[in-house]
């Protein structure tokens, strides 16, 4: 099996514990053949969640969770491991805040299994942060260029 695959079901599993109900979203953090950080989409410490008060949705999104991708660099900064130069595993294409948001802190690249694409996000991002969809297939990567 290769790692994209056991990278992905891990971030499969993470999803399970959002409590959003708009979307289930799971990320995993890799570096060196090493999970460093994991999450999942869900409220802030000490906000109400999505059971409890329902989802916010402005624009068509959620707006009460925070995002999985953040909340897997969020356990990498509690643990102080350095993210630069690490993969990101999410379950769904991230959005444009969190993409410039990875792109600042030097992360080498993105891979996602479901397309969610963010209108917001310029083409060129895709080129300054290597973005690859995984086939649920094959578990191939093919680049995104958006
Ligand atoms: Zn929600
Ligand atoms: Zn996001």
């Amino acid at each position: 099996m290769n790692n994209d695959k056991a990278y992905m079901d891990c971030a499969i599993l993470m999803a399970e514990h959002s409590r959003c109900k708009r979307a289930h979203v799971g990320a995993v953090i890799a570096v060196d053949n090493k999970i460093i950080g994991m999450g999942y989409n869900d409220s802030p410490e000490n906000f109400p969640t999505c059971e409890e008060d329902g989802c916010m949705i402005i624009d068509g999104h959620c707006q009460r969770t925070e995002h999985g991708e953040l909340s897997a660099l969020k356990e990498c900064l509690r643990k102080q491991k350095d993210v630069k130069g690490a993969t990101v595993y999410v379950t769904h294409q991230p959005c444009f805040y969190c993409t410039k948001f990875m792109l600042g802190l030097g992360l080498k690249e993105v891979v996602f299994l479901n397309r969610y694409p963010d209108e917001r996000t310029p083409k060129a991002f895709y080129m300054m942060l290597p973005t690859y969809e995984l086939s649920k297939l094959t578990s191939e990567r093919k680049r995104y260029l958006g």
